[in-house]
């Protein structure tokens, strides 16, 4: 059965997941879910808009606080997701890209191969990519997920969901007063 259900992940996720990461729309967000017993994975795409309201690299120290606060506050997965106790998970692992490492890289200069002229404008659009990966001992009662970060970043008017699970592929939407997340 776990053989089965890795396959189907193989074959149905990676264009759901390609699919998300294209996106980028302000106000919108996408989270992806995977549950794949014991494991539990959230991955939240959004564009950096949401969360601090500009998108290019920091230039004022004002800017530069606020994009360190917002990475700060994005490694405290308790901020942010809320699971139920009784699903007794642990949070094994947070990964968070930072949009603004290969600008810095861009920029050193130490490449042998010309720029674009218009090469910065790769850069008018930042996302931001944060996973929660858990590990649940009682995954069958995650049969909810509160979600703090749509208060905690009212930036996000939209967060589209997309659920894998043994239960089957499932797509959510909710709005920004809706914290709740039904799990199938
Ligand atoms: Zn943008």
């Amino acid at each position: 059965m776990q053989k089965i259900f890795s396959l189907l992940f193989g074959v149905l996720m990676l264009p759901q997941l390609a699919m998300a990461v294209g996106v980028h729309q302000h106000g919108v967000a996408q989270l992806d879910v995977v549950l794949e017993p014991p494991m539990l994975t959230l991955a939240l795409h959004s564009p950096l808009a949401n969360f601090i309201g500009f998108e290019y690299k920091p230039v004022s120290a004002e800017e530069q606080a606020r994009w360190t606060e917002l990475q700060e506050q994005m490694l405290q997965a308790r901020l942010q997701v809320e699971l139920p106790t009784s699903a007794g998970c642990s949070l094994d692992k947070v990964v968070l890209s930072d949009p603004f490492v290969e600008y810095f890289d861009d920029h050193d200069h130490d490449h042998d191969h010309d720029h674009d002229h218009d090469h910065d404008h790769d850069h008018d659009h930042s996302e931001l990519t944060v996973e929660y990966q858990y590990n649940c001992t009682q995954p069958q009662q995650l049969k909810q997920v509160q979600l703090p970060l749509l208060q905690n970043y009212p930036g996000i008017e939209k967060l589209e969901v997309r659920m894998l699970s043994p239960a089957g592929q499932h797509l959510q939407s909710l709005g920004g007063q809706e914290h709740r997340l039904t799990l199938p």
